[in-house]
Order: structure tokens, then sequence, then C-alpha cells
């Protein structure tokens, strides 16, 4: 997958799903929760705020020491576990940073979600530390473009709106879609089926939900998660070249993690790779 130009990169900053997990059974892939990195030339997306988004702000702060960032943060929905980090992004509190996030609810609602985590009930900051100039963008028309990115985004099945983004650069795809549940029942998939297909088809990588196998599924029926296989029969389908499980149970240990993907990799189709995610992994496209 690696390309020379190395202009189109993703880095994993939390991988887990629902709540972070430290521990020695989870240090292998990480346990904090869905953030990651993603660089299009200069361009600079960040994909969704949970507990990752700290050591993002961390390594952020080094690079553009004396430098203004511009930066863009795609939120595919609002539960904990995908905005909790934001408080802790310590970019945030840096005057002459540009912050704009992108979401599926209204300007108004998406600001009061995100800030809402830090009223003085929930967080001891102010709002008004926060130095950085925040705006947001309420999604409506897909494709939108940032720069010379291309993003494609559709909703998927959630118990709350959940969005998966698709980003095009120079040639190659990148597809974000977790917190999805592709379910058992037909007629629910006949309309699934096509979000899933335009979001994921010829993708080069896919971040998906995979938070189950489909034996532990069957007792999670409508709780917005995938169990891998069947994420995998949906790669095979619509010709996805690498996927990436994503949202690890917050109880899979890394060893349950190996064979979960052992066992997963026996669904795949000759064009495909399984891959489990892993925090501070990078991945040229
Ligand atoms: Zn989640
Ligand atoms: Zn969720």
């Amino acid at each position: 997958m690696a390309n020379r130009e190395r202009d189109f990169k993703i880095k994993f900053w939390g991988v887990r799903g629902s709540i972070p997990t430290p521990g020695k059974n989870f240090i292998r892939y990480g346990g904090n929760t869905p953030c990651i990195e993603v660089r299009c030339g200069e361009t600079l997306i960040i994909i969704d705020a949970g507990s990752g988004i700290r050591e993002l702000g961390d390594s952020l702060l080094q690079e553009f020491k004396g430098r203004n960032a511009d930066i863009q943060i795609l939120i595919s929905h609002t539960h904990w576990d995908h905005i909790q980090g934001f408080p802790f992004f310590k970019m945030a509190y840096i005057p002459g940073t540009k912050i704009n996030f992108y979401g599926g609810h209204s300007v108004s609602a998406l600001e009061k979600l995100i800030f809402g985590q830090m009223e003085r009930e929930y967080f001891p900051v102010s709002l008004n530390d926060l130095q950085s100039t925040i705006g947001f963008s309420a999604l409506t028309e897909s494709p939108f473009t940032i720069n010379d990115v291309t993003i494609h985004f559709t909703h998927l099945i959630h118990p709350t709106l959940s969005l998966g983004f698709r980003i095009e650069y120079r040639g190659r795809v990148f597809v974000y879609a977790t917190d999805s549940e592709i379910s058992n029942d037909p007629e629910i998939e006949k309309i699934n089926e096509r979000n899933i297909s335009y979001l994921i088809h010829d993708a080069d990588m896919l971040v998906a939900d995979c938070q189950y196998n489909r034996e532990e599924y069957e007792n999670k029926v409508g709780w917005g998660h995938s169990a891998i296989e069947t994420t995998v029969e949906a790669c095979n389908k619509f010709n996805v070249k690498n996927l990436f499980a994503f949202h690890h149970d917050p109880t899979r240990t890394d060893d349950q993690l190996d064979g979960l993907i052992e066992m997963a990799r026996k669904f795949a189709g000759p064009g495909l790779k399984v891959y489990p995610a892993k925090e501070k992994q990078i991945v040229y496209l």
C-alpha cells in the first residue's frame, strides 16, 4: 500500500470502542477511544475526538511550535467515546489555531453537544480558556471538499445519528465507517447496503466497526455494532482492499484480538487483507 509520495497518511491514535481500557491486557493494541489523524498533503483532518486525541494534540503542539495550525475535525457522532478527548486537546487552548468541526447535526446542536461536556458540572476548565478559533459546519450535502480533498458521507445504522466518511485524495480512497450495525434483517439491509456500498466500494483502506464476532453479535442486536465476519463479507462484496478492524470491544484482550483477526481472515476473499487497528500505527496509502 505504501506510496512513494507519502502524501496520504493515516495514523491511529485511538482504536478502542465505548470506554478507555488501561491495563496490561490492552497494551499492544491500545486502550484509547476513537481518534484518527489523516494527512492529505498539507491538509490536516482528524476523525473523531475520543481519548486518543489527547496525545495527538501533544504531538501537534510540537509540530506547530510558532506556526498556526488549521485543523478540521470530522465527528462521526457524539457518543461519548467519540468526543470525550476534546477537552484535553491542547491545540484548542492555543491562540492562532483554527479548528473546524463537521458533523451531521445543525451548527447549534453540534456546538452544544461538543461544548456541553465542558460545563462546570463535568469539567473544571472554562470555555473561555479555549483560545483557539473554533467553528462548526453542518454536513448537509455529500460530497463536500476541504482544500483539494473530496469527502463523501452517509448515514450508518446506530442507535443515534452516525456518519461514515469516504476521503478521496489524488486517486486513493480512505474510508472510516465505525459505530455501524450491519444487521441480519433483510428489510433493513436493503437500504443499509446502498449506503454501505456508496461509502466503501473500491476503498484502498477501510476502518470499520468489528466490535463482535457473530456469536457475540446475536446477544447485542440493536446495539449499533457489527460482527467482524459480516464486515469482512461486505468488504469482499464491494471490493475493499485493506480492512482495519476497529472499535475493539473494551473486554477484548490483545491475545483475544489476535484470535479474532485470525478467524476473520478465513472469510476474506483473494483481494482483501484484514488487519487489527493498532494505536500509533501509521499507514500510507
Ligand atoms: Zn463508539
Ligand atoms: Zn456510538
